[in-house]
């Protein structure tokens, strides 16, 4: 009884997008690429080494207190390319 009240034919994902957009003022948005692997993979890495550094007292390991800042720096490098990557993907399909 209650399927008999459901359409048969499905409506797309894009076709729903189109009404929700156009009737309802509501924007369908791709979070910015927070849940993708690599970007899991680039804020554990960072955060580890954020954790490390605030561990780190000043003149302990001076080998940790250059190279992990360094590193750092290049995995924030690496995330911000990877987003830039990520935004141009989505915002070509969209
Ligand atoms: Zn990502």
């Amino acid at each position: 009884m209650h399927l008999e009240q459901i359409p048969k034919n499905k409506v797309s994902y894009e076709k729903t997008r189109d009404i929700v957009n156009a009737r309802f003022n509501i924007a369908f948005v791709y979070r910015r690429c927070d849940t993708c692997s690599i970007c899991r993979e680039l804020a554990v890495k960072i955060g580890i080494i954020q954790q490390t550094l605030q561990n780190v007292t000043s003149a302990s390991d001076s080998q940790i207190n250059v190279q992990l800042p360094s590193k750092l720096r290049m995995l924030n490098f690496e995330k911000e390319v990877h987003l830039k990557q990520a935004e141009t993907f989505y915002s070509d399909i969209m």
